[in-house]
Order: C-alpha cells, then sequence, then structure tokens
C-alpha cells in the first residue's frame, strides 16, 4: 500500500516504522530502570465463590513510568519477556505472592494467590529453586499459591515443561492454564500435565448470555472441566446477567469487575483483615 502511494507513501512508512522502533526501545530501557528501581506495583483482583464469598485474587502488574506514564502490561509482557527482564521482575511478583500468602496466613485469612506466570519465566533454569527458595525464607503455605500459565507455554518442550510443572506441584504450588481456549494448542495436555484450575478467557465471557456460540464455548469448557475433575475460574465478569449464566452452568469461581476491580495488594489485605473482623 505505501509503495503504490508513490515515493511519500514508502517515506511515510518508513517513518512510522522509525518512530515505532524509537518508542519501543525508550520503552526497553525504561523498563531496565524501573526493575532495577523497582517502580511496579501490584495490583490484586478478588476471585469469588458461587455464593459471591471471596476465595482469592489474581495479582497484576502494574506499571506508572515517570515520563511516559502508566503503561499496560499487554504492552510491556511482551517487550520484558522479549529483552529477558521478565526475570527479574517475575521473581520480584513470586516474592511479593510469597510474602502476601504469609501475611495472609498470620492474620487468619485462607486465600489463594494467583500469579501469572510467562514462558520465558518458567523456562529459565533458576525458576524452580526461586520459587522453592522463596516459600521457605517466607513460610508462605504453598498450597495456596497458583500460577497462571497460558497454553502458548505447553506446545513446546512438552516433557520438559511436564517435568518443571511436576517439581512444583511436588511442592504444593498449583497449575492453572489462562486464557483458556485461545491458544493454539491441544487438548491432549489436559490429561499429561498436572493442572488444577481452567480460566475461561473474557473473550467467552464478554458477549454472555445473548451470544449462543460464546454460551456453547463457556459450557463446553465447563464439561471438560468437570470430567477432567478440574477447578474453573470466569474471568471478565461485568454484569449480574454474566454470574448468573455462568454460576447456573456450574461455573465455581468468577473474577471481574462485578465483582471487584483490581486494587493495589495492600488495600485488598486491608479490606480481607476488615471483612474477617466483620464476620467475628
Ligand atoms: P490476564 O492474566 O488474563 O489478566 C486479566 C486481565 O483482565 C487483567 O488485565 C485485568 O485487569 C482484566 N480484567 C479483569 N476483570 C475484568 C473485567 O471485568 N472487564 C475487563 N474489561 N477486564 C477485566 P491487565 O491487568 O491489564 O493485565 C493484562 C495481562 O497482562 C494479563 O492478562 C496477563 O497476561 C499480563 N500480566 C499482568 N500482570 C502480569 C504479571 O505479573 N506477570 C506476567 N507474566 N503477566 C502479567
Ligand atoms: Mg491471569
Ligand atoms: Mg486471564
Ligand atoms: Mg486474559
Amino acid at each position: 500500500r505505501a509503495k503504490s502511494n508513490g515515493g511519500s507513501g514508502t517515506a511515510f512508512f518508513e517513518q512510522t516504522m522509525h518512530a515505532e522502533a524509537e518508542q519501543r526501545l525508550a520503552i526497553e530501557h525504561a523498563l531496565k530502570e524501573s526493575v532495577a528501581g523497582r517502580l511496579f506495583e501490584l495490583y490484586a483482583q478478588p476471585q469469588v465463590d458461587r455464593l459471591g464469598n471471596e476465595i482469592g485474587c489474581e495479582l497484576l502488574l502494574r506499571w506508572t513510568h515517570p515520563v511516559h506514564g502508566s503503561i499496560s502490561p499487554l504492552h510491556f509482557i511482551p517487550i520484558a519477556e522479549a529483552t529477558g527482564d521478565i526475570i527479574p521482575l517475575g521473581a520480584w511478583v513470586v516474592e511479593q505472592a510469597c510474602r502476601l500468602l504469609a501475611q495472609l496466613q498470620e492474620a487468619g485469612i485462607e486465600r489463594t494467590v494467583s500469579v501469572n506466570v510467562s514462558p520465558r519465566q518458567f523456562r529459565h533454569v533458576a525458576f524452580v529453586d526461586g520459587v522453592r527458595s522463596m516459600l521457605q525464607q517466607t513460610g508462605a503455605p504453598s498450597g495456596r499459591l497458583i500460577f497462571e500459565v497460558t497454553e502458548g507455554l505447553l506446545i513446546e518442550n512438552l516433557e520438559e515443561t511436564a517435568a518443571r510443572m511436576r517439581e512444583l506441584t511436588a511442592m504444593g504450588v498449583r497449575f492453572s492454564i489462562d486464557d483458556f481456549g485461545t491458544g493454539y494448542s491441544s487438548l491432549a495436555y489436559l490429561k499429561r500435565l498436572p493442572i488444577h484450575e481452567l480460566k475461561i478467557d473474557r473473550s467467552f465471557v464478554r458477549d454472555l448470555p445473548d451470544d449462543a456460540s460464546d454460551k456453547a464455548i463457556m459450557q463446553s469448557i465447563l464439561s471438560i472441566a468437570h470430567h477432567l475433575q478440574l477447578q474453573v475460574v470466569a474471568e471478565g465478569v461485568e454484569t449480574a446477567a454474566q454470574a448468573d449464566l455462568l454460576i447456573e452452568s456450574g461455573c465455581t469461581i468468577i473474577q471481574g469487575y462485578f465483582f471487584g476491580r483490581p486494587r493495589p495488594v495492600q488495600e485488598w489485605f486491608d479490606g480481607a483483615v476488615g471483612a474477617l473482623q466483620r464476620s467475628r
């Protein structure tokens, strides 16, 4: 298209590419600085059971750069993955998750904490030992730590992935398949890997209850999960109608703006402590 526009089209195209490359470099640089300077924050989004009782949270990274402003994880996670910065950044998230779990336990609160783990982070040689030593250092209840991985991780090096997952499940950690149904993998891995939970992707929830195809996909996921005895979390639930249909269909855990937006971890923790005190 640029070429048919004559020379100026090509120049414009090249300029845009150049600006994009520059922006990417600036973000890469800022990312490195921010990882070193710990400029990231963690937010926690509640997950509730079918009665609306909170059972845990998912930790989500937030990055507000002094110059570039707030940058979505959808944008910076792939860059951190490409540069390798995801390794120290992801280790920091795991550390925070373990500290939070230890704090919750100390406060007498039984909640799970889910953490997103990217493929490069998972495959890094020091990952398993890092998790083990973090669990030991903090005394976190490992049975309440859930690692969310995507189908993309599971298609390559299945044997190595499986071995690593088994090492972690032996420590008590559980695995959840994030964005389930959107990847390019087969279902075969469901029987070969130690998986505890599936997360129905937001794209299948968004148009519920009206969209017949999404409804069929959602029910099929619940059926697979039921037969394989896996837990299911629906993500991106924004309305009562969506929550009602999901619960009626047998979904056990709901996450989305309808029950709570992500908020700073400390705020979430204080809320959990407050709820416990009120219930006593
Ligand atoms: P994800 O793991 O699938 O997380 C769910 C995303 O949906 C989050 O976006 C969350 O804020 C958003 N969300 C939750 N409920 C609703 C809802 O009701 N409606 C709508 N429209 N959105 C909702 P967020 O925080 O921007 O994160 C985007 C993605 O970035 C995550 O998708 C995850 O893949 C990645 N990510 C975030 N934090 C981390 C992290 O610590 N490590 C890694 N590796 N990836 C992360
Ligand atoms: Mg997730
Ligand atoms: Mg997800
Ligand atoms: Mg998602």
